[in-house]
């Protein structure tokens, strides 16, 4: 059995990302808690979990820190669960408001704040949760990121405390909110909901799951669990889009062109629909409150993955239309053991991320083709980093005696490592000479 433990393209290309940004040293850790200055500014971790359930990281991923706004469109969710869309959109609305997380700006007459991800609508959003008091709301919010991370978070007391014991401003914007009647619950009440939910501790592999959770329709890939319903995902994502970034959402939808949220401790989640979630983690923010190196990661993944929401591509799923399968066995002929794979439509991550799962897979397999032909002429184009993914699995594959060759009749050569045959029988007489 060849060893695959250390064949982890998407791993090394995390980590390949991460060392093009680690160096990057603008910024700071947010000091207005006191608690989250004490971050290390140096850790950088990212993960990436995709929506077969499978996750891949590089640097810190596994340190703690406090999730702070990325909190914000769960609960968001929840209390369009709760309540109803209608129910929610009375009370907070869904337009970028174009100012920093903590303004304090509300809508003039209603006093309604802006949107769910501003602070002043995350504190309505968490007064709308089911309970009959705060702490059965804030339990209700703990399980429900919980069910999203795929494990039982738990609060990091010491931020906890140190945000409730400085945070005027978010109390003043609630006082303010109930004085227009947007707030109906008791100021102290709900903004210890609010501090409560900010101080839940993830890793970056939990953000990520919890991404991969929206990506994914709102069905967590690692635990299977339908934890969101899926109309409410579309208009999670949706206002992730127009307003998880705060006063950056326009520039950020422009260069990244991905649903997203940032939070104060460092943490940021970007969602690719159907394809995957990533989570990422440094403590150095920029003026607006966003992590500075997970914003310039973000960027490069979303460049290299072509992840735009708006990317002119045709999508036709499925990209299989043949798994791989032994040709027709002729008595001693040596094509018995070639399998031929059919590709169609655009190849992107996915495509790619299936094929280095079914390399795991079939290390183990005894029974192994010695030659494998992929027909390409089904496939309009192909995402280059996921042609370098593939050009991996064709190396690992070549590494166990496993030939692989491609067809494309207009020789694109869209696959580098492997040889091209004009038509399938001319990839299949390549086995047939000695
Ligand atoms: N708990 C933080 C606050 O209310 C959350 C802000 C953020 O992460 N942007 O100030």
């Amino acid at each position: 059995m060849v060893d695959v433990s250390s064949f982890d393209p998407i791993g090394d290309l995390l980590e390949t990302i991460r060392s093009e940004f680690i160096g990057v040293d603008d910024g700071s850790p947010a000091d207005y808690i006191p608690e989250l200055s004490v971050a290390d500014p140096n850790v950088f971790g990212l993960a990436l979990a995709g929506v077969a359930g499978s996750v891949y990281v590089a640097g810190e991923s596994a340190d703690q820190f406090t999730i702070q706004s990325i909190s914000k469109p769960f609960v968001y969710a929840l209390a369009l669960a709760d309540v109803g869309p209608e129910g929610v959109l009375a009370r907070v609305g869904v337009e970028p408001s174009g100012e920093a997380f903590n303004a304090i700006s509300l809508e003039p007459g209603t006093g309604r704040p802006a949107n769910p991800m501003v602070n002043a609508g995350a504190i309505v959003t968490s007064s709308l949760i089911r309970g009959n008091n705060p702490a059965e709301r804030f339990e209700r919010i703990r399980e429900m990121l919980s069910r999203c991370a795929g494990r039982d978070l738990a609060v990091d007391e010491d931020v906890y405390r140190s945000e409730a014991g400085t945070g005027d401003r978010n109390r003043a914007l609630a006082y303010l909110m109930r004085h227009a009647g947007s707030l109906t619950a008791p100021v102290e009440e709900v903004v210890d909901v609010y501090f409560r939910q900010c101080s839940i501790q993830v890793s970056a592999v939990d953000l990520a799951v919890m991404a991969a959770t929206l990506a994914n329709g709102g069905v967590n890939p690692r635990t299977g669990e339908a934890v969101i319903d899926p109309s409410i995902v579309e208009q999670v994502l949706t206002v992730m889009a127009t307003c998880g970034m705060y006063d950056y959402s326009g520039e950020w939808l422009v260069r990244v062109g991905l649903p997203a949220k940032s939070g104060v401790a460092g943490g940021l989640i970007a969602v690719s629909p159907s394809q995957f979630g990533i989570g990422l983690f440094s403590p150095p923010l920029d003026a607006r409150g966003n992590s500075v190196r997970a914003v310039a990661a973000s960027r490069a993944i979303s460049e290299q993955l072509s992840l735009h929401l708006m990317h002119q591509v045709r999508r036709t799923a499925p990209s299989f239309t043949r798994l791989p399968a032994p040709t027709a066995a002729l008595d001693g002929h040596p094509n018995d053991r070639v399998a031929v794979l059919e590709l169609q439509g655009y190849i992107e991550f996915p495509v790619a991320e299936q094929a280095l799962l079914a390399v795991n897979l079939r290390a183990t397999d005894a029974e192994r083709p010695i030659g494998l032909v992929v027909d390409l002429n089904h496939v309009t184009r192909c995402n280059p980093l996921a042609a370098t993914l593939l050009d991996d699995v064709i190396e690992q594959f070549g590494k166990w005696g496993v030939t692989v060759v491609t067809v494309d009749q207009r020789a694109r050569h869209l696959l580098a490592a492997a040889a091209e045959f004009p038509t399938v029988d001319a990839a299949l007489a390549h086995f047939d000479s000695p």
